[in-house]
């Protein structure tokens, strides 16, 4: 009922998480009236995440795409972190809000996504093979290496915490150096690392087991 290039918007518009049709469609009538200027800002940033975004190779956090070599985020390449801890997070604002509590100082794992009961592809859209590999890696080579389960206290969260848990004990059998914790409770339950405040994040932390 409206014109292609509009109905294509709201097409794409409805694919990012939480929009529905309704909003899409608001979202592209507001860019339609809006003037020239905002739209081809937009353009440009669209084209620079394309262009100029990369992803860590070790823990896939976002980082300003650098030329050739391999792709090290300032956290992985930071000497003074403690190497030795992975803690597995669903996706990158949970990594700044652990972050911002100052309490943690190990390295990361973007996990962008999580496991969900009711998708049975979903454990292949998330990086645990990575997950699993860079764990192995650091066990043959010696290292003491402990993964921290920093997921969601919500379904989701703990059903991926349980899963990463069981692809992990062959690992644990054959290397019993490794260890595998859990956030404490400290987080309430449905409770997402999103929105809670910094000193829960600290006690989820002290109290991981
Ligand atoms: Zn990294």
């Amino acid at each position: 009922m409206y014109p292609e290039s509009i109905q294509k918007l709201i097409e794409l518009l409805s694919k990012f998480p939480g929009i529905g049709p309704r909003q899409a469609a608001r979202f592209a009538f507001f860019l339609f009236k809006e003037n020239h200027g905002f739209v081809e800002e937009l353009r440009t940033a669209l084209k620079e995440l394309q262009d100029r975004v990369a992803v860590c190779d070790v823990c896939f956090r976002t980082m300003e795409q650098e030329e050739g070599g391999q792709r090290l985020c300032s956290f992985c390449r930071d000497a003074r972190r403690d190497r030795s801890l992975i803690a597995v997070v669903e996706k990158e604002s949970d990594m700044s809000n652990m972050e911002k509590t100052g309490a943690y100082h190990g390295l990361y794992h973007v996990l962008s996504g999580v496991i969900s009961p009711l998708d049975m592809d979903s454990p292949k859209k998330i990086r645990l093979r990575e997950l699993y590999e860079r764990a192995e890696r650091m066990l043959v080579g010696g290292e003491p290496c402990e993964v921290i389960l920093a997921t969601n206290s919500t379904t989701e969260g703990d059903t991926t915490a349980l899963y990463i848990e069981r692809i992990l004990s062959p690992l644990k059998d054959t290397h019993p150096s490794l260890k595998i914790t859990r956030l404490g409770r400290g987080l309430s339950l449905g409770s997402e690392l999103e929105y809670i405040d910094e000193i829960t994040i600290k006690n989820a932390l002290s109290n991981r087991k």
